[in-house]
């Protein structure tokens, strides 16, 4: 038992050093981040996992993967450039008001593309300009200083942070909202790649997130139904030209979204005049989505 706990482990270190999610061994900063939290503010342990693997992990453990460090909950990680104040209250992770060095290269590290051994080598001079008094430590004030801070560096050097960049709307466009999900623009999407486009895609235009939670499971669910209708040969990745074909998987997902967004104003109709049906609804209305995606 003690063997498979220290394998475990030992796979959490490794994905440590290479800046992956210790859970899915994807690097950490292709997906949005999180920490996790004990008595619900407070910083757990140092560690970082991606939103949607540490969301499911949580379901059945409530210690972290790396050390084992006990948890209550977990929070998001937004980037420096979207919310500066969030970002430093949670990499200030001993609270006392200003960023240690090594907290700083390891959120970095967490949430850019960057290369760490590079980062580490230079940071000594990175970390002069952005501590103008010397004290070692980074302030508010300091990263966010015009001339010199952390936010103007990774501003420079990464201008285009997760979510800064306007999304195609796959109804109006199916061409530019599959190239803008192709990351590594292979010209292909795998159905890992294609789910979360279309979860993020639903979430973003959808402004209530506990209840788009179910809703997110569902949509999960009608991609892997009709992945394989549209996956002609088979190898799990689905290319721009295939996606764009009339009656393509592109046109299906647009049928999908539009049901899924009339069901979820007609939910929130539901919980507005607290209709007791609201389960039976919800489950016929799915059958619908199912139907028209096929
Ligand atoms: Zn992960
Ligand atoms: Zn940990």
């Amino acid at each position: 038992m003690d063997f498979v706990r220290s394998a475990d482990l030992n796979a959490g270190n490794l994905s440590l050093e290479y800046n992956e999610c210790s859970i899915c061994f994807e690097h950490l900063y292709k997906y949005p981040i999180a920490c996790l939290l004990k008595r619900q503010s407070a910083r757990a342990c140092r560690h970082y996992f991606h939103e949607d693997c540490i969301s499911e992990w949580t379901h059945r453990n409530k210690t972290c993967p790396i050390d084992r460090v006990d948890y209550d909950s977990w929070k998001s990680i937004p980037s420096i450039l979207n919310d500066p104040v969030e970002w430093f209250s949670v990499v200030d992770i001993d609270q006392s008001g200003s960023l240690s060095r090594e907290a700083v290269l390891q959120i970095l590290e967490a949430q850019l593309p960057l290369d760490c051994k590079t980062l580490r080598s230079n940071s000594d001079q990175l970390w002069s300009t952005w501590d103008p008094n010397g004290d070692g430590k980074l302030s508010f004030e300091e990263i966010t200083d015009k001339e010199r801070g952390l936010i103007k560096y990774v501003m420079e050097k990464y201008p285009k942070p997760e979510g800064s960049e306007e999304v195609p709307s796959l109804q109006q466009n199916l061409k530019a909202w599959f190239l803008h999900w192709d990351e590594d623009h292979n010209g292909r999407l795998s159905q890992k790649e294609v789910t979360r486009a279309l979860v993020q895609t639903f979430v973003q235009t959808c402004t209530d997130s506990a209840q788009s939670l179910a809703t997110i499971r569902q949509l999960q669910n009608s991609v892997q139904e009709v992945w394989c209708v549209f996956d002609l040969d088979g190898n799990g990745s689905i290319d721009v030209d295939e996606f764009c074909l009339p009656d393509g998987l592109g046109e299906s997902f647009c049928c999908t979204l539009n049901l899924f967004h009339g069901l979820k104003s007609a939910q929130d109709q539901r919980v507005l005049s607290n209709d007791e049906d609201f389960d039976e609804m919800e489950l016929s209305d799915y059958d619908a989505v199912e139907h028209v995606s096929r």
